[in-house]
C-alpha cells in the first residue's frame, strides 16, 4: 500500500450535502481506510431548505443500507410520484411530470407516437383528447392521492412504481449525521476562519478554526454552501453564471400547517415573475416563492407567497439569494465541491440533492489510489459539466416554452435565445414527434415528453410505423393500456393510509 494515498478526508459543512458525503464516504471506504472529519458551525447554520427529491435518492438510501420506513418516519417524509405544474404553459393550465413512463412500447416504437396519432384523430373529430397522463400510473395515482411501493405483478405497471421522497431537510441532515458518526466520522463544531495552501502546488494543507485548532488533510470536500469557502474563497476557482437563461435569483420560504392529507407530489405554481413550490410533509407543508429580483421586489414576492399558502404559517418568511450557475471546476487541486458549493440551479425539478448524490458517487468512483491524478480530475469535471448543462437545458424548457404574455418576465423568457442543444430538441419534437435521451442524461424521454407536451409544444407528426396499425386497432390498444393503468390505480391505498400503516412519524419536530 502506498504512502501517498489519501489518509485524511476533511469535509467542511454539515448541511444535507456534508452529511450525505460523510455517510457515503464512510460507508464505502470501510475498515478505517481513512480518517474522516466533518467541520460544521451551528452559528452559521445550514440553508434549511431542499425537501423534494427525485427517484435516484432511493439508490442512495439503499447503498447506505437504510431502512426506508425508519428513514421516512424519522424525517417526517412523504412519498413523491412527480411534480404538478400549474399556470406554467398558460394561466389555468395544469400538468404532471410523473416519475414513471407512459404506456408501453409497441412494435418497437415509443408509446407516445401512437398517442400522437390518436390525438390527431381525436382532434380531427372534435372529440376530447385523452391526456397523456391517463397512460401513466404515477400520474393517475398522484391525482387520486394514492401510493404504494412496487409489487410483484407481471406485466403490470404496479411492478415499476418509481418514487422519491419529500422530507424535512433539517431532520434528514440529523439522521444522516447519526449514520455517519456510527460509521466513524468525527464531527468538529467550529468555524473555519483560515485556509492554508501549499506554496508550491497550491493544494489545501490545513484549516484553522475560530478556536485556533488546526485541521490538516489530504483531500478536502467543500460542502460549505453557496459561499464555497474552500473551492472559491481559498482556491478562486471561478463561477459560470446562467442567470441570462434562468433569471430567478431569490426565494422566499415559509412552512405552514398541513391542511388535509399530504399529496404524493410536489406542486409548482407559476406566478408573474417566478413560481411557488408546495411540498407536503407528514407534519407541515413547505412553501417557497422563487422569483427574479429585477422583475419583482422581495415585498411583493413575500406578499404573493403568503396569499397562496394553504395553512397557518409556522414561521416568518425567509429570503434566500442565489446565483444560478456552476463552478468552473468542481474538483480543483485536492478539493471537491459538493452541494451548493458546487453550483446551483433553482429547485424546479428538485435536482440539487441529486447532484450532491451524483458528485459523491463520482468522487468514490474516481477515488485516488495514490496521489490525485489530473486525468481523474479532468474526467470528473467534464462529466459534471455535462450533467449540469443537461439539467439546465431541461429547466430552461419550462420557462421558454410558454404561452404566457402577462408580464415582462414571461415575455422575456419566452422570447430569449436558448442553448442550441435545446433548440434542436424542441425542433426535433415539433417536426417529427421524436424525443431521445442524450448520453445517459438524468431526465428520461418520458420527462422531456411530459414537459414538452405539458408546456404545449405542439406536433402533428409521429413515427411512420404507427400507420401500419389500423385506426380501430390503435384506439383499442390505447384504451386497453388506459384501462390497465386505471385498474392498477384502483388497488393502491391512499397515500395517507400507506404512511400510517408503514412509516408514520412519531415525532413532529422542526
Ligand atoms: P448548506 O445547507 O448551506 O450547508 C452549509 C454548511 O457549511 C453548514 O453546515 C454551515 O454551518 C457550514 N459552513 C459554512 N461556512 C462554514 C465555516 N466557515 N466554518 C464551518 N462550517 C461552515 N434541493 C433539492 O434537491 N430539492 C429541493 O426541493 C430544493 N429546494 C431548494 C430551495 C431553495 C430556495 C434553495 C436555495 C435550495 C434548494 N435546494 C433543493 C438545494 C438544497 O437545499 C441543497 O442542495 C442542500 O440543502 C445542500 O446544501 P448544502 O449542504 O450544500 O449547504
Amino acid at each position: 500500500m502506498s504512502n501517498k494515498r489519501i489518509r485524511k478526508i476533511v469535509i467542511v459543512g454539515g448541511g444535507t450535502a456534508g452529511w450525505m458525503a460523510a455517510s457515503a464516504i464512510a460507508h464505502v471506504l470501510k475498515n478505517n481506510y481513512a480518517d474522516i472529519t466533518l467541520i460544521e458551525s451551528q452559528a452559521i447554520g445550514t440553508v434549511g431548505v431542499g425537501e423534494a427529491t427525485i427517484p435516484q435518492i432511493v439508490n442512495f438510501q439503499t447503498m447506505l443500507g437504510l431502512d426506508e420506513n425508519e428513514f421516512v418516519a424519522r424525517t417526517n417524509a412523504t412519498f413523491k410520484l412527480g411534480i404538478e405544474f400549474v399556470n406554467w404553459s398558460s394561466q389555468g393550465s395544469r400538468y404532471i411530470h410523473p416519475f414513471g413512463s407512459y404506456g408501453i412500447e409497441m412494435e418497437g416504437i415509443a408509446f407516445h407516437h401512437f398517442w400522437l396519432k390518436q390525438r390527431n384523430l381525436q382532434r380531427a373529430k372534435g372529440a376530447r383528447v385523452t391526456p397523456l397522463s391517463d397512460y401513466c400510473l404515477q400520474a393517475v395515482a398522484a391525482k387520486r392521492n394514492l401510493f404504494m411501493r412496487p409489487v410483484q405483478a407481471p406485466n403490470s405497471p404496479l411492478e415499476k412504481i418509481a418514487y422519491a421522497f419529500q422530507f424535512d431537510a433539517l431532520l434528514y441532515a440529523q439522521y444522516l449525521r447519526e449514520i455517519a458518526e456510527s460509521k466513524g466520522v468525527k464531527r468538529i463544531e467550529g468555524r473555519v476562519v483560515d485556509t492554508h495552501l501549499n506554496s508550491e502546488n497550491g493544494y489545501i494543507e490545513k484549516l484553522t478554526l475560530d478556536n485556533g485548532q488546526e485541521i490538516d488533510g489530504d483531500l478536502f470536500v467543500d460542502c460549505s454552501g453557496f459561499r464555497g469557502l474552500l473551492i472559491e474563497e481559498a482556491l478562486e476557482t471561478g463561477y459560470e453564471e446562467w442567470t441570462h437563461w434562468l433569471p430567478c435569483d431569490r426565494a422566499v420560504a415559509v412552512p405552514c400547517e398541513s391542511v388535509g392529507d399530504p399529496e404524493p407530489y410536489t406542486r409548482s405554481t407559476a406566478h408573474q415573475a417566478g413560481w411557488q413550490w408546495r411540498i407536503p410533509l407528514q407534519h407541515r407543508i413547505g412553501n417557497g416563492h422563487v422569483f427574479s429580483s429585477p422583475y419583482m421586489s422581495d415585498e411583493e414576492a413575500t406578499k404573493i407567497l403568503m396569499q397562496n399558502i394553504d395553512g397557518k404559517p409556522l414561521a416568518d418568511p425567509r429570503i434566500l439569494k442565489f446565483v444560478t450557475g456552476r463552478r468552473r471546476k468542481f474538483w480543483n487541486k485536492n478539493c471537491v465541491a459538493i452541494g451548493l458549493a458546487a453550483g446551483f440551479m433553482e429547485p424546479l425539478e428538485s435536482t440539487s440533492i441529486h447532484l450532491a448524490q451524483s458528485a459523491i458517487a463520482k468522487l468514490l468512483a474516481f477515488f485516488p489510489q495514490e496521489e490525485i491524478k489530473p486525468v481523474d480530475v479532468d474526467m470528473f469535471n467534464a462529466m459534471t459539466v455535462t450533467e449540469y448543462e443537461q439539467i439546465r437545458d431541461f429547466l430552461i424548457l419550462h420557462y421558454h416554452q410558454t404561452q404566457r404574455t402577462d408580464s415582462d418576465f414571461w415575455n422575456d423568457v419566452r422570447t430569449m435565445e436558448i442553448p442550441n442543444n435545446l433548440t434542436q430538441r424542441m425542433e426535433l419534437y415539433r417536426e417529427t414527434g421524436r424525443i431521445f435521451r442524450q448520453n445517459d442524461e438524468l431526465f428520461t424521454d418520458t420527462s422531456w415528453l411530459a414537459v414538452m407536451d405539458g408546456q404545449e409544444l405542439d406536433t402533428s407528426a409521429y413515427h411512420p410505423v404507427v400507420d401500419a396499425m389500423g385506426e380501430d386497432e390503435l384506439l383499442a390498444r390505447l384504451n386497453n393500456i388506459r384501462d390497465v393503468v386505471m385498474n392498477s390505480a384502483d388497488v393502491m391505498p391512499t397515500h395517507r393510509k400507506f404512511i400510517d400503516d408503514n412509516c408514520k412519524a412519531s415525532q413532529h419536530a422542526s
